[in-house]
């Protein structure tokens, strides 16, 4: 008999900033946005939020 280890069925997602692997479960998962992201905890989806702004600001007046 082959002695299989039982893990739980868990689903694991990648946090969107530092790619490190949480159970979907306790992921942190933003709402108001246009596709589904997962994050580690909230610290890592305040940075995440906060470059995404950043980025969205630069709109205005950049370009030749
Ligand atoms: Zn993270």
């Amino acid at each position: 008999m082959t002695t299989a280890v039982e893990l739980p069925d868990v689903e694991y997602v990648a946090c969107e900033m530092c790619l490190k692997e949480v159970p979907r479960s306790e992921a942190a998962v933003p709402e108001a946005t246009d596709y589904v992201v997962y994050f580690c905890g909230l610290d890592c989806y305040q940075e995440w939020k906060s470059q995404r702004d950043k980025a969205n600001g630069q709109d205005k007046g950049s370009g030749p």
